[in-house]
């Protein structure tokens, strides 16, 4: 099947109960058993464990990634800490200075007491990143393209270092989702996601889910979501299911409308740089036509007066796009990163890698463009 096929078909058969075409949601905690530890359906005990809503998703996020074995959790961050639990106490896990707010925020607070060492470099330098790999290196972690910059990593270069190192490799791929980007195919071993964006689509759900090349670490996985509680329930389930159906046609849009508003911006008088692996000035440009199908709809813009006041001023005036966190759903959205999304890094982390004060990121949604492109222009006198 190819990919627009699978968002709707991959892994999905119609309720072996009824024949409903589509899943129901399941609303229950637990199945009837005919003995003791006899359930009536052997996939099915105890909806912690498993549960046919989220089993239809799971294997729908199996489906579009590519990938053997698909979990669902309750949030984008509970599917990241629950393939983290699985490292111990000296174990060392390289990832990027340049995370989403949440993930470091987890790494670096959370995590601080298991002694798990984190390192936390430019992954575009791949020397240095190889000569951070020791005997106690388990996991690599990068998110491409990165929130709120835009940078890019190249997936099949880092996958070929792994892969001599025999280590685990995992990818953030929220921002670009599997139409636009499969980590698996390029070499990766796990694949996550905020599903609470672009895979939802609709603002109206939190969700997370992980996506395993291997079915064997699908399955150790499993156990430790089954152990430590943090699934999906029924009814999110099926709105992200839902969700999937029209990913490739909201993609579609998204990156449509996410070029036309990074050219727009790039030729604002006002705008100093614009952030979009779309545009040629982009320092990974090339990358991403390799990497990427297209280019997303995820945009981020500076002021040339590099002035805060100018991003707050600009973001007090727009009218269709809403000023708020989050991003990836069918409505355009706009986040002032160092007061929302990335308010919980340090001030001179943040700075280093370039998240200013004056910094805006925008999730272009699939409105029609001039009403876009004419609210951007309202805002930014
Ligand atoms: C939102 C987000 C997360 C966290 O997901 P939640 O669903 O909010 O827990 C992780 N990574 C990226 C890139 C995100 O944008």
């Amino acid at each position: 099947m190819k990919f627009n096929t699978k968002v709707i078909h991959g892994g999905q058969k119609p309720d072996p109960s009824t024949g409903a075409v589509m899943t129901p949601i399941y609303q229950t905690s637990t199945y009837a058993q005919i003995s003791p530890g006899q359930p009536m359906h052997s996939d099915y005990e105890y909806a912690r464990a498993t549960n046919p809503t989220r089993t239809a998703l799971e294997h729908a996020l199996a489906s579009i990634e590519n990938g053997a074995r698909g979990l669902a959790f309750s949030s984008g961050l509970a599917a990241t800490d629950c393939l983290i639990r699985m490292f111990k106490s000296g174990d060392e896990i390289i990832t990027m200075n340049d995370l989403y707010g949440g993930t470091y925020r987890m790494f670096t607070k959370i995590f601080k007491d298991s002694g798990i060492k984190f390192h936390f470099v430019d992954m575009n330098d791949l020397e240095i990143f190889e000569s951070l790999i020791n005997e106690n290196t388990k996991l690599v972690w990068v998110e491409t393209p990165t929130n709120p910059l835009m940078k890019l990593v190249d997936i099949a270069a880092i996958a070929e270092i792994t892969t001599k190192h025999k280590l685990l490799f995992a990818v953030d791929n929220t921002f670009a989702t599997p139409y636009l980007q499969k980590p698996l195919d390029l070499g990766a071993d796990i694949v996550m996601h905020s599903a609470t964006k672009y895979l939802g689509g609709h603002s109206d759900l939190i969700a997370g889910a992980l996506v395993t090349k291997d079915a064997e670490l699908g399955k150790k996985l499993h156990f430790q979501q089954f152990a430590t509680g943090a699934i999906l329930g029924p009814m999110d389930s099926f709105l992200v299911l839902r969700g999937i159906k029209t990913l490739h046609l909201r993609m579609q849009r998204h990156c449509e409308n996410g070029q036309k508003v990074a050219e727009f911006l790039e030729n604002n008088s006002k705008v100093k740089n614009v952030y979009y692996p779309g545009l040629p000035s982009h320092p990974s440009h090339e990358l991403a036509k390799k990497q990427m199908k297209d280019f997303g709809g995820m945009v981020s813009f500076n002021f040339k007066s590099g002035e805060m006041e100018d991003a707050i001023s600009f973001l007090e005036k727009i009218k269709i796009f809403t000023l708020a966190e989050s991003l990836g759903g069918v409505e355009s959205l706009a986040n002032h990163p160092i007061n929302m999304s990335h308010a919980s890094v340090p001030v001179d982390k943040r700075l280093e890698v370039g998240i200013t004060d004056d910094l805006i990121r925008l999730s272009v949604g699939i409105e029609d463009i001039d009403d876009l492109l004419d609210d951007l222009e309202q805002a930014l006198v």
